[in-house]
């Protein structure tokens, strides 16, 4: 193998994906809970993900397709199906918007119960103690678009796959506030009005700022006195 081949570069060209503009109208499950802010920038200011980023989900979806592969192969299950689709419509006097996502797992024990799976891949699994709220707010959309009996988030340390998991039912009052963000994010993005920037003034939060694509733009829109 000759010595100038750098493996790191294939791996980048492999991961090299093109950033496909975001709909005004079309939401994400996975993006309900975020920073308000971020997801207004994605849809206003489309960044390609950075070679670090890239990098880190291809690592989660190996663990994604593995679990699948362990859920297909246990024989517990008489249905597992990976990566299903999910639709919302959602309309009323104000508005109307679509909300599509991908549910990780749907599995079928041989009792008949229906159990959806959502999967997190995480650098510390000792740092989690209970779910996170965007993730909640993530499975119990799919709990309200998919007859289920109840929901799983399964968070999987990246190190050495250890597993915290947790029982998730469908929640009416959060499916409510989940839906009332979606509203708020489509109406800022339907008049251009940029939304606070939550993370930023949350210090349970304030850490993922640092790994924020749209960190300089937020900075100089606080400086300008949009916070
Ligand atoms: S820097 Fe923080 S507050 Fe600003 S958009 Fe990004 S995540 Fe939100």
């Amino acid at each position: 193998m000759p010595e100038e081949i750098n493996i790191g570069e294939i791996i980048d060209k492999f991961l090299d994906t093109e950033s496909r503009a975001k709909v005004i109208g079309s939401y994400y499950p996975s993006e309900a809970g975020m920073c308000m802010r971020r997801v207004y920038y994605s849809y206003m200011i489309p960044k390609s993900e950075d070679r670090h980023s890239l990098r880190i989900f291809a690592l989660g979806n190996n663990i994604h397709s593995f679990l699948a592969d362990a859920l297909k192969t246990a024989g517990d299950f008489s249905v597992v199906n990976e990566e299903v689709p999910v639709r919302i419509n959602y309309s009323d006097e104000e508005t109307t918007f679509s909300i599509y996502g991908r549910m990780d797992d749907f599995i079928v024990t041989q009792e008949g119960k229906k159990i959806i799976i959502e999967a997190k891949s995480v650098s510390d699994i000792n740092r989690v103690e209970s779910p996170d709220e965007k993730h909640l707010m993530q499975i119990n959309l799919y709990l309200k678009a998919e007859a289920a009996d109840y929901g799983m988030l399964v968070y999987i340390d990246k190190k050495n796959m250890d597993i915290r998991q947790f029982r998730v039912d469908f929640n009416e009052e959060l499916y409510n506030k989940t839906v009332q963000r979606i509203k708020d994010l489509d109406l800022h993005l339907k008049t251009g009005k940029l939304p606070p920037a939550e993370y930023y003034f949350n210090d349970q939060k304030v850490w993922e700022c640092k790994y924020c694509p749209y960190r300089n733009e937020c900075m100089e829109a606080i400086a300008k006195g949009e916070s």
